[in-house]
């Protein structure tokens, strides 16, 4: 039972110093979460201390993928707009 950094991850710094456990580590290119150290905080906080500081979105996940923090989760963008960026790099705008 760990959780996960993906390769979105910023290196910002912000979830390291808040990990009960010092499971994170700065890394190249990206923050990591030693497995053998992290308990998803269940003993010491009610949430995930690191998904509840990180900025960026999807980059922590759980054992099988899915993301604490979800697209569009922390920005309020609608998963249908990021998911026609992403497709099309461009989002068409009514009447434009
Ligand atoms: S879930 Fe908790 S224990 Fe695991 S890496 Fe994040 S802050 Fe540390
Ligand atoms: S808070 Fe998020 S973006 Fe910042 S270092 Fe941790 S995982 Fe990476």
């Amino acid at each position: 039972m760990a959780l996960e950094i993906t390769e979105v991850c910023v290196g910002c710094y912000a979830c390291e110093p808040l990990c009960p456990n010092k499971a994170i580590s700065a890394g190249n290119p990206v923050f990591t979460i030693d497995p053998d150290k992290c308990t998803e905080c269940l003993g010491d906080y009610d949430k995930p201390q690191c998904a509840e500081i990180c900025p960026i979105e999807a980059a922590i996940v759980d054992e099988i993928g899915d993301p604490l923090n979800p697209l569009g989760s922390l920005t309020g963008i609608p998963i249908h707009l990021i998911e026609e960026y992403n497709t099309t790099g461009t989002v068409a705008r009514p009447g434009v």
